[in-house]
């Protein structure tokens, strides 16, 4: 039998074993051809109530293991994501529209993810404080208890087990809930790898299901710590919801990252970087490059060459052929694109390449002569398209970078690296990459954003003890404290 064999986890959502949940089941629709794929469970609201219970009981004694148990567990995950990469690599490819590359990426990061985890639960868990009293004084990290996860459909397997893996290598049981359109790369495979692995029964529950669902979890007063990553709209709810539930939410939200192309750059290069960078995973990234900022003395070069780039780029089904892009998620994305395109050569932009599609394939855009009131430009396309704005001089490159509500990544292309790190230092992002493009991720680095783009909480490496614990105070006196009454 298969890791995925539908034969067990078909229609069905997992709350200590796979079982029959009471919101129904959705359709797994490939997007590349419109084809029904499978079909996952969709949890209610009550749903979210019985996981809680089941994954708050579990947390006890999870938390008890030794934490060499735990680790063990995690490795063992580890290990699994790579003996399945091939078969959970076919999902990513025909559920998500990834391309083999992206897809392989994935399975990567995920076992990386399991491994950087797994060293978490042997880090020291506290400190030794000094006292005004005659006592032992030491504050101890604590796991918070059940930690909510709630990922997005574009990048679903790095972006669950991201918070799955720390949160439970910490001691935490966590409660998945995936995007419902990639419910089986970004929920099905992070659940069936734990089960394998050896995670006692419980700790990890995963409920597929939409807006409503997530909102459930949020509220459940038995989830004490919210990890979203999704849109800056559906975040600002999720974080109203936790302050007034009085719980920590991380959110990690939407980009509109910028990449500064100074004049001595080298051009063939920055082209290619520049085309990742807007390209990949057909633009539905986070740190996806939206605005492409370009010295004049270069621009009109730069934009010719791109646009010939994105001309010749494949796009097709990537089950099927070797292509750069795949299909776009669905047709509600699609159309979001297209009108943002639309409204930007309506309002003056030039369209350099690209604007059209057909069925889910949404051609590479270049668009020139953008300015601040260009959608495309000003707003989070997520969609493969490139806006390009050129700049005079170095100050004004900051001051266009630096006017965006988003603050999450930064590419600076520069043969002079030093003048590379000034200029970053210049521009506030979380994440900033001197001579690369904007999407970029590693398991060990801390990752967040700044502004609309999130709470600035950081996952990876270290920043995920802060994240998924709660610091205890405790003291001890060697005899019974004494008071004047
Ligand atoms: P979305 O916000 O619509 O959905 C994301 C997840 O949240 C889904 O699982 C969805 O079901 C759930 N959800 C939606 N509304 C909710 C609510 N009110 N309460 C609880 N859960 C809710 O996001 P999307 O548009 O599908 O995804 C793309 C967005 O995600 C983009 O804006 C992108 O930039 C962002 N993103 C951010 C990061 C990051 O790390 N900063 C990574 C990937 C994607």
């Amino acid at each position: 039998m298969s890791l995925l064999d539908p034969a067990i986890w078909s229609g069905k959502a997992f709350i200590g074993g796979w079982t029959a949940v009471s919101g129904g089941t959705a359709s797994v629709v490939e997007p590349a051809t419109g084809s029904v794929l499978e079909h996952v469970g969709i949890a209610s609201p009550d749903d979210v109530a019985v996981a809680a219970e089941r994954t708050a009981q579990a947390q006890i004694a999870w938390a008890r293991l030794p934490y060499t148990e735990r680790a063990a567990v995690l490795r063992r995950a580890g290990d699994l994501f790579g003996r399945h990469a091939d078969e959970i690599q076919g999902w990513l490819i025909r559920e998500a529209g990834s391309i083999p590359g992206k897809a392989a990426f994935e399975t990567v990061t995920a076992a990386q993810e399991c491994y950087e985890a797994a060293a978490l639960a042997s880090r020291p868990v506290g400190e030794l404080l000094p006292s005004a009293e005659p006592r032992l004084s030491l504050v101890r990290r604590v796991p918070a208890g059940v930690v909510g996860v709630i990922a997005p459909f574009n990048v679903p397997l790095i972006l669950g087990i991201r918070s799955v893996a720390p949160a439970l290598a910490l001691g935490n049981a966590v409660i998945l809930k995936p995007d419902v359109r990639t419910a089986v790369s970004g929920g099905v495979a992070i659940q069936r790898v734990f089960e394998e692995a050896g995670l006692p029964e419980g700790v990890l529950s995963l409920l597929p299901g939409g807006a409503e669902t997530g909102a459930a979890l949020v509220v459940e007063p038995r989830v004490r710590v919210i990890s979203f990553t999704g849109s800056t709209a559906a975040g600002r709810k999720v974080g109203a919801a936790a302050a007034e539930h009085l719980k920590r939410a991380h959110l990690e939200l939407g980009g509109n990252s910028a990449l500064i192309v100074l004049p001595d750059a080298d051009l063939d290069l920055a082209v290619s970087t520049a085309a990742w960078g807007s390209f990949f995973h057909q633009g539905q990234v986070c740190m996806t490059t939206g605005r492409h900022l370009v010295h004049r003395s270069i621009a009109g070069e730069y934009v010719a060459r791109l646009a010939e780039k994105a001309d010749h780029l494949p796009v097709g089904d990537p089950a099927l052929e070797e292509v750069a892009l795949g299909p776009i998620i669905d047709a509600g994305q699609r159309d979001k694109i297209h009108g943002l395109v639309r409204a930007s050569v309506d309002g003056g932009a030039r369209l350099a390449a690209g604007g059209t599609y057909e069925e889910l394939f949404y051609r590479p855009t270049v668009l020139a002569d953008v300015t601040d009131s260009s959608p495309a430009y000003a707003e989070e396309v997520f969609g493969p398209v490139a806006p390009v704005r050129a700049f005079d001089d170095l100050d004004e490159a900051v001051a266009l970078a630096t006017a965006s509500p988003y603050g999450l990544a930064l590419g600076i292309l520069t043969a002079d690296v030093m003048r590379g790190l000034e200029l970053a230092e210049r521009i506030p992002t979380g994440l900033v990459h001197v001579n690369d493009q904007t999407v970029n991720d590693e398991a060990v680095a801390p990752f967040g954003g700044f502004g609309a783009s999130g709470t600035g909480v950081r996952f990876g490496g270290g920043a995920n003890v802060e994240a998924f614990t709660e610091t205890r105070w405790i003291t001890a006196r060697g005899s019974q404290a004494r008071y004047p009454f």
